[in-house]
C-alpha cells in the first residue's frame, strides 16, 4: 500500500528517508526533533548549521548518519493558533514539500512523524486529517511507499462520535467466545443448510479482472485516481490488470473496494472474487470494515484511520 498508518519511534524506521518536524533554526529541539539528533549523533548538528534554517512549511535535506536511513528531510510545522491563521495550508506544504523532496531524491519509501501535533500544539485529530490527505493527493502522481507514524500514547485517529459509533457496532456484533457458543445454538435450531448466508454469486461469473475495469470504466476513474483512492500503487494496477492469477492481499482488495464506492455486500463479492475469505464477525478489523462499508463512510482514509484507531491494522 503506498502509505499506511504505523505506531512506533521513527528513528527506528529503515525508510530511505525520514522527516523531521524541526524548528526554523534547525539547530535542534525536543521531541521527534531531539530524539533524531541524538540517533543520528553530533554530525547531524554540523551540517545543520550550514543549511541556514528553515521556513514555516518548507522542507531541506540531510544526511542520515547514524540512523538506518540514507536522508533526513527537515520541515517546519505551523504553531496552533486556534486555526484562523494558515494553520493548516501551512501543514499540507509540510507534507507536500518533504514528499516532493523525496521523490527528488529517488527515495522509494518516506517515514513521517505527526508534524506540529506535539509541542506546536495542532489538535491530534485534525493533524492526522491533514497528514493523510495531504499524502493522500500527493500520492496519486508517485510510487513512494509512505508512513505516518503514530508515538506515544493511545491515539485515535477518528472523531469521538465515530469512535463511539464503532465501538457500539463491535460491541454488539463481533462474535466472541460466548456469541460464538449463542450462534451454534442459534443454528442447531435452524433447518439444515441455513446455518450460514451463503455469500451472492459474483456478477456474471466475472472474474477479478474484468470487475475492475468494468466498475473503473461506470465510474469513470483514470488510473491516478483509482490509484489514489484505492491506496494502491500503478505498478500493482499494472500487475492486477495484466496477470489474471496474480494474488491480491486483502488490504489492497479493501483499498479496490473502497475506491469503487462499493457497499458491503459488494466489497465482500470483490473479496470473494479475489479468492478471499469474507467479512468474518469474529474479525475486529472484519467487523470495523463492515460497519464502515454498511455505514457509507468507507472512503480509504476513514477505513485507515478507524482501523488505527481501534489497533486492527
Ligand atoms: P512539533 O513541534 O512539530 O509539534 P514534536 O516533536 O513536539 O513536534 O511532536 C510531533 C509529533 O512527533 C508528536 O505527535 C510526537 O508525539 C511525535 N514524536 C515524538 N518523538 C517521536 C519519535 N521518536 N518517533 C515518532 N514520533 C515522535
Amino acid at each position: 500500500m503506498p502509505f499506511n498508518i504505523v505506531r512506533g519511534d521513527i528513528t527506528k524506521m529503515n525508510t530511505d528517508a525520514i522527516v523531521n518536524a524541526a524548528n526554523t533554526t534547525l539547530l535542534g529541539g525536543g521531541g521527534v526533533d531531539g530524539a533524531i539528533h541524538r540517533a543520528a549523533g553530533p554530525e547531524l548538528l554540523k551540517e545543520c548549521m550550514t543549511l541556514g534554517g528553515c521556513k514555516m512549511g518548507q522542507a531541506k535535506v540531510t544526511k542520515g548518519y547514524d540512523l538506518s536511513c540514507k536522508y533526513i528531510i527537515h520541515t517546519v510545522g505551523p504553531i496552533w493558533n486556534g486555526g484562523g491563521f494558515g494553520e493548516e495550508q501551512i501543514l499540507r506544504s509540510c507534507y507536500k514539500n518533504s514528499l516532493e523532496l523525496a521523490e527528488q531524491l529517488g527515495c522509494r519509501s518516506v517515514a513521517f512523524p505527526l508534524i506540529s501535533a506535539g509541542v506546536y500544539g495542532y489538535p491530534i485529530q485534525q493533524a492526522i486529517e491533514v497528514a493523510l490527505s495531504a499524502i493522500n493527493e500527493y500520492l496519486g502522481d508517485s510510487e513512494m511507499q509512505v508512513t505516518l507514524m503514530m508515538f506515544g500514547g493511545r491515539i485515535v485517529a477518528v472523531n469521538d462520535t465515530e469512535f463511539e459509533s464503532i465501538k457500539q457496532y463491535i460491541s454488539e456484533n463481533l462474535v466472541g467466545q460466548f456469541a460464538t457458543r449463542r450462534r451454534r445454538h442459534a443454528a442447531d435450531d435452524a433447518p439444515a443448510g441455513q446455518e450460514q448466508a451463503a455469500p451472492p454469486p459474483p456478477r456474471g461469473g466475472e472474474t477479478l479482472v474484468q470487475a475492475v475495469t468494468r466498475l473503473t470504466s461506470e465510474l469513470e476513474l483514470d488510473d491516478k485516481e483509482l490509484c489514489r483512492r484505492a491506496n494502491i500503487s500503478g505498478s500493482l494496477l499494472g500487475k492486477i490488470r495484466s496477470d489474471g492469477r496474480f494474488r491480491l492481499t486483502r488490504s489492497e482488495v479493501i483499498g479496490l473496494a473502497s475506491a469503487f464506492d462499493l457497499d458491503c455486500e459488494g466489497a465482500g463479492q470483490l473479496l470473494q472474487l479475489a479468492g478471499l475469505p469474507p467479512f468474518s464477525m469474529s474479525d475486529r478489523a472484519d467487523v470495523i470494515l463492515r460497519y464502515l462499508f454498511e455505514n457509507d463512510c468507507c472512503d480509504i482514509l476513514t477505513i485507515n484511520r478507524a482501523l488505527f484507531s481501534f489497533d486492527a491494522l
